[in-house]
């Protein structure tokens, strides 16, 4: 008997079961979890969304 269990797995996980690498493993946004558009540079972690409502506070100055 096969029981499956819902689990939470990124969307852009691999055909053969394995996590695409990002550096130290998969990561995920650290404030809203999310797994797109991860920006880890500067050890932030943070999605491209949370990191243009941190940036100002964090200190990083926006060109445009
Ligand atoms: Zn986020």
């Amino acid at each position: 008997m096969v029981i499956k269990i819902k689990q939470r797995y990124p969307t852009w996980r691999h055909k053969d079961g394995s996590f695409r690498k990002f550096g130290k493993g998969a990561r995920s946004c650290v404030r809203c979890g999310r797994y797109s558009g991860i920006i880890q540079k500067y050890d932030l972690n943070l999605c491209r969304q949370c990191f243009r409502e941190q940036a100002v506070k964090i200190g990083f100055r926006k060109y445009d």
